[in-house]
């Protein structure tokens, strides 16, 4: 796995294998996540779905969802 300096742990640590979505938000992922704050972000993307009860095939749901993984990540 390459190194890459994380946004959310400020660490310099083992990124993802690949990018877990298309696009822009997929480059910046592998450019600026680490696998460790990836984990945190999937548990709590579940936490939020069932809390909000969000439906991944919503578009409007999956806005809200990107819009607090870029907060929860601290992507730039
Ligand atoms: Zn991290």
């Amino acid at each position: 796995m390459p190194l890459v300096q994380c946004s959310r742990c400020k660490e310099r640590k083992a990124g993802l294998d690949e990018p877990p979505l298309p696009g822009e938000l997929g480059n910046k992922l592998m450019q600026q996540t680490c696998d460790g704050c990836w984990q945190a972000w999937v548990s709590q993307q579940l936490m939020l779905m069932n809390e909000y009860r969000l439906n991944p095939l919503d578009d409007e749901h999956n806005k809200f969802l990107d819009a607090e993984m870029i907060k929860f990540l601290a992507l730039e």
